[in-house]
């Protein structure tokens, strides 16, 4: 699949550096073809919804993790435009409550994951637990490391009982954020996304890079890939995604069930 230019391999070493977040070599069209493009993708990602729902098989996770302004929530709604809301359900991941950090990490994850017919979406995840921890020192650094394992065998669990995962980090450039960050300052309608702690992320940009650097080289699995998405241009990075999750869900392969009666056999009346 083409898409695979931007999957990580199992074992692969990540140089997030070497990761062009400007790349759009799937795509040498306008914006504007794009957006036509985006525009079927999201069509067929609202069949395949509705075939999954009805099949009630699968299971299917997704994980969007970014730095600020990364644009997690732009694919949401974006790539999931007019799928139906029933089947899709979206969980964030913020700041730890008292009692979710009285338990392990996973304990307030594991909840949120899809059940059959699914599609779970996580803005933010566990993966925040060796990211913001790791850059923050909320834990010391031989709890954090032992967490890749933890996060391996917790996806491992998931897809063994009939999960998919995809996992997207949104690679934008230090540039892009700073023209990001300004614009949310520029627009009184965006003041209330900007947040003062944003600044302080800012500055830990190459411990955030170093940090994601590990954390996908480590779980990147065949059965819970990582992709780096390019994510300087939204509409290339909604096209990209959308594109994995149309090709992923076609690959399931997925039947309508057969209809509990012969419909020839009844009249409605
Ligand atoms: P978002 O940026 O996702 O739109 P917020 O601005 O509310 O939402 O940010 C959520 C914050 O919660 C982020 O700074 C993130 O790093 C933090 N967070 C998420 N999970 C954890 C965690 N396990 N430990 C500490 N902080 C976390």
């Amino acid at each position: 699949m083409p898409t695979d230019r931007y999957r990580i391999h199992p074992g692969a070493a990540v140089d997030l550096a070497a990761h062009d977040p400007d790349d759009r070599a799937l795509f040498d069209g306008t914006r504007d073809d794009a957006e036509a493009v985006i525009g079927a993708q999201t069509k067929r990602l609202e069949a395949l919804q509705e075939l999954l729902y009805a099949e009630n098989q699968h299971k299917v996770l997704i994980v969007l993790q970014a730095m600020d302004t990364g644009g997690k929530d732009g694919v949401i709604r974006r790539v999931f435009d007019g799928v139906n809301p029933q089947g899709v359900k979206v969980a964030g991941f913020k700041k730890p409550t008292p009692d979710e950090l009285a338990h392990d990490y996973l304990w307030r994850v594991h909840p949120h994951t899809p059940g059959s017919g699914e599609i779970a979406i996580f803005n933010r995840s566990h993966y925040e637990d060796v990211l913001v921890v790791r850059v923050h020192g909320l834990v010391p650094a031989d709890r954090w490391q032992r967490r890749f394992d933890h996060i391996n065998a917790f996806e491992k669990l998931l897809a063994d009982e009939g999960t998919t995962i995809l996992k997207f980090f949104l690679h934008i450039s230090k540039d892009e954020q700073k023209a990001r960050l300004q614009a949310r300052l520029d627009d009184p309608e965006k003041h209330w996304k900007f947040r003062v702690g944003d600044l302080d992320e800012r500055r830990r940009w190459d411990d955030y890079m170093a940090a994601y650097a590990e954390a996908i080289a480590r779980t990147s699995t065949r059965h819970a890939p990582w992709y780096v998405i390019p994510g300087n241009r939204k509409w290339y990075r909604d096209l990209v995604i959308g594109r994995i999750i149309v090709a992923t869900l076609e690959a399931l392969d997925m039947r309508f069930p057969p209809p509990e009666i012969d419909p020839r056999s009844v009249m409605v009346e």
